[in-house]
């Protein structure tokens, strides 16, 4: 791979200063740990990304989409490649009716906040998880009483040649913490949404209690990436890893949860590498135990 080659023509479809070099990406993921990247691209619009992926392919240069960085850790030897970034300039929000479409770069409390102000009812679920639509899209996530498949109507995506598509509900193939985009790879770009007419004080209050939730059984004054291991169907993560007596147990500067087991946190100068050791003890531990392999949620990249 050619840095300076893969610089030079990305700068002929892009602006200069939406192209970071080696990135530190314990700055742009929630778990505030991780290794470097070479490249991290933020792209301004349908076609600066669509430019984008044409020469990242053309240059052989392997690439990781993000959102808000509140799912996936970059291991401690860094990311050979680019990051490309959907963020903040895909964040439109517009709303008719009781149908509401959002870019994929909008954080989900937005998202919640538009739709409570438009009393519009069924997305008080995700105002406290701190993705943006594209990554709750990709991973169909969900809390409480809620998951973005139950108000999903159509996405707009991008495939790796940069055509776009519309999909339906149907062809999302959403699954617990699953949709197609796992799959193609494709760039969800815009969803539509559709919710109900409702009454704004309780939409309000609704959110209100979850966040009061939250704040109650997550540790939340500590980076982490969330429930850090997928549901085993059956089980509870959480539950498994408690009744392993492995709560609160600590490697380096990562630990498990004393507030929430399922989360691992980063306590204080964390590197990526204690979080993944500390992941592989709790499901050598819980395999050992219980017999269930639990399967990380957070998407772990780059070199080790
Ligand atoms: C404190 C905390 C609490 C959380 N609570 C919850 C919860 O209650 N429920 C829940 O489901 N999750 C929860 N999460 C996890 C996380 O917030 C969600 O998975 C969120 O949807 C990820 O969105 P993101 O934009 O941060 O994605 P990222 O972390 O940036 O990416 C996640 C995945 O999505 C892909 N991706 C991101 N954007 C796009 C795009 N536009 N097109 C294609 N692929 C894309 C990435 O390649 C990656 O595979 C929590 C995380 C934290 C830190």
């Amino acid at each position: 791979m050619n840095k300076s080659a893969i610089y030079n023509t990305l700068i002929e479809v892009i602006d200069k200063e939406s192209i970071l070099q080696n990135v530190d990406m314990g700055q742009f993921t929630s778990f505030k740990a991780g290794g470097y990247a070479d490249f991290l691209i933020s792209p301004s619009n349908n076609n600066e990304l669509a430019g984008t992926l044409k020469i990242l392919k053309e240059q052989n240069c392997e690439y990781f989409l993000m959102g808000n960085g509140s799912n996936f850790l970059v291991r401690d030897g860094g990311y050979r490649g680019a990051i490309v970034r959907i963020g903040k300039n895909f964040d439109k929000i517009s709303v008719e009716g009781d149908i509401l479409t959002a870019g994929s770069g909008t954080l989900l409390s937005s998202i919640a906040k538009e739709a409570m102000e438009n009393s519009l009812t069924g997305f008080e679920f995700a105002g406290g998880i701190p993705g943006s639509l594209g990554g709750a899209v990709v991973m169909n996530a969900g809390a409480y009483d809620g998951e973005i498949k139950n108000v999903l109507i159509h996405v707009n995506a991008m495939d790796k040649e940069g055509v776009i598509h519309k999909l339906n509900d149907r062809e999302l193939k959403l699954g617990y913490r699953h949709s197609i985009f796992q799959e193609n790879g494709w760039i969800v770009l815009e969803a539509t949404l559709q919710l109900s007419h409702g009454d704004k004080d309780k939409i309000k209050e609704k959110m209100l209690k979850f966040n009061k939730l939250r704040n109650e059984k997550q540790p939340l004054n500590y980076p982490s990436g969330g429930s850090f291991f997928k549901r085993p169907e059956g089980y509870f993560a959480g539950k498994l890893v408690q009744d392993a007596k492995l709560k609160g147990l600590s490697l380096g500067g990562a630990q498990v949860s004393e507030l929430h087991s399922g989360f691992i946190i980063n306590k204080g100068g964390a590197t990526a590498t204690d979080i993944i050791n500390l992941m592989v003890i709790v499901q050598n531990t819980v395999w050992d135990k219980f017999g269930v392999m639990l399967e990380p949620e957070v998407r772990i990249i780059g070199e080790r």
